[in-house]
């Protein structure tokens, strides 16, 4: 491992979750980082439109976090969800425990919450500077400049850096520069289905509607309404159905339709819904799209994080965890490439494809799992010889839903190891069955 003696300049697009965390990663090896960030400062604007309110903060996520000590900080402001509960369509409840123990949960964290806890950190450290309302429009790879446009003034500015960070998110003006070089590859698929975030408020005694311990899953089979539990005692909900068809967002346009639809489908909620109409019909259904493009740096001058070089479904709640996974990696290669930033960026470009790779195949697989398979018997046979197996086998036998959530075990290696152990499995079922058809035989004979 050689050592790193130079500091550079540092433009980073994107002040989101994993460009802040970065920054703060940079910052503390004494690189001068600037942020250049769209949006309006998250800390003092009045409303912050984006993505998803909420989100599974889980081990890949806090250990990065842990890196640069503010795990901890995140997780007092978080709510710890032990498992799954599942709201039948008679509004039976069931819950299934997603670890061993109330060790392995997953944590609900506000996206602003957390996003102002990396913004504050970025900011009390010599050498990070921030730069709200500065959208990035040009970057030139071969000099590692990039073009700002103030989205109030429109006035523009081009920056002169040692490299340009795209952490600007799924739809990356960064990336999108790099798909017009020759070689690049990219591609994006939308799915069928899109979502809307609803809202269950506070009690009117300021308490919890819904246990607040656990990830609340509405499984319809073709759709599904996940809600996770907030600090100030709401759930936001997300609504997730195919964007056309009699189930989808097209057929539910007036208040009446929406109100029938949660009657038939989601009767137990509704109560606890009383701004559902306005919440619904206020905006259109976001899609849901995977994005892949490779390399992911060009030379030592550009290089991709988080959701702009790899955007994920939401479905195993995971994307957030990767891109922070992405920071430790990063930092890691970093640190150990000396003064050679290219290599640095392709040993960390080449250890994350795969996996971020296995983890799209993985979140799609999820999502059928959990707007399907939850509520059925086979499914709940399978979770309980599951977690018998690793009770019984904990070093042979770990759950695929364990190995990614509670575990940094590399997502293409996860996927692996529970392939065979489901084939290992399948296995000793069908011996355990021969031996029976055997003693049968011999017995009745
Ligand atoms: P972002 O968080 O999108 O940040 C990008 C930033 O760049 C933004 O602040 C944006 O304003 C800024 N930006 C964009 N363009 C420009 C530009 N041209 N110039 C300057 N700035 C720009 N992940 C989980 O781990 N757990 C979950 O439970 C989970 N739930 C999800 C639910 C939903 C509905 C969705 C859609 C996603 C969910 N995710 C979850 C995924 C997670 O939101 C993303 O993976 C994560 O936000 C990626 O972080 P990022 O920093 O790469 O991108």
């Amino acid at each position: 491992m050689s050592e790193q003696t130079t500091s550079w300049n540092v433009a980073l697009v994107g002040g989101g979750l994993a460009g802040t965390l970065l920054a703060v990663h940079l910052a503390r090896a004494g690189h001068r980082v600037a942020i250049y960030e769209r949006r309006e400062d998250v800390r003092s604007a009045r409303l912050v439109k984006g993505r998803s309110i909420n989100l599974a903060l889980s081990t890949r996520g806090i250990h990065a976090l842990d890196e640069v000590g503010l795990a901890d900080e995140v997780l007092r402001q978080a709510i710890p969800m032990r498992g799954r509960m599942i709201h039948s369509e008679r509004g039976e409840l069931s819950f299934q425990r997603y670890g061993k123990n109330d060790g392995e949960v997953i944590h609900s964290v506000s996206r602003n919450g957390l996003n102002k806890v990396l913004l504050d950190a970025a900011s009390r450290i010599t050498g990070v500077s921030l730069h709200f309302q500065e959208r990035c429009v040009d970057v030139d790879p071969t000099s590692a400049s990039a073009e700002f446009e103030n989205v109030q003034t429109h006035a523009r500015r081009r920056v002169e850096t040692d490299f340009v960070v795209g952490a600007d998110g799924a739809f990356s003006a960064v990336r999108n520069r790099l798909q017009r070089l020759d070689g690049f590859s990219y591609s994006q698929s939308y799915e069928a289905y899109g979502y809307k975030e609803l809202t269950i408020p506070p009690a009117a005694g300021g308490g919890f509607r819904l246990e607040p311990h656990a990830l609340h899953i509405w499984p319809r089979r073709a759709f599904m309404m996940i809600a996770l539990p907030n600090t100030d005692a709401s759930f936001t909900c997300t609504l997730f159905l195919p964007l056309e068809g009699p189930h989808g967002f097209a057929s539910l346009r007036s208040e009446s339709a929406v109100i029938a639809y949660f009657e038939r489908w989601f009767a137990d909620a509704l109560p606890l819904m009383p701004t559902l109409t306005q919440d619904f019909l206020a905006a259109p259904a976001s899609t849901l799209v995977t994005i892949r493009c490779w390399p992911w740096s060009v030379g030592d001058k550009v290089v991709l994080i988080g959701d702009a070089c790899h955007t994920v479904l939401p479905f195993y709640g995971q994307g957030m965890n990767a891109a922070f996974e992405d920071v430790s990696v990063l930092g890691a290669c970093l640190r150990g490439s000396g003064d050679d930033r290219q290599r640095a960026f392709e040993r960390y470009a080449g250890a994350r494809k795969p996996d971020v790779d296995a983890l799209a195949h993985l979140a799609l697989e999820n999502f059928v799992e959990m707007r399907d398979r939850v509520a059925s018997r086979s499914f709940l046979l399978k979770k309980r010889l599951e977690r018998g197996l690793h009770r019984l086998f904990p070093a042979w036998y770990i759950p695929l839903y364990s190995l990614v959530t509670f575990t940094r075990t590399p997502y293409a290696k996860a996927m692996a190891r529970a392939h065979a152990q489901a084939r290992a499995v399948r296995l000793i079922v069908l011996a355990g069955a021969v031996i029976l058809l055997f003693a049968g035989i011999y017995i009745w004979r």
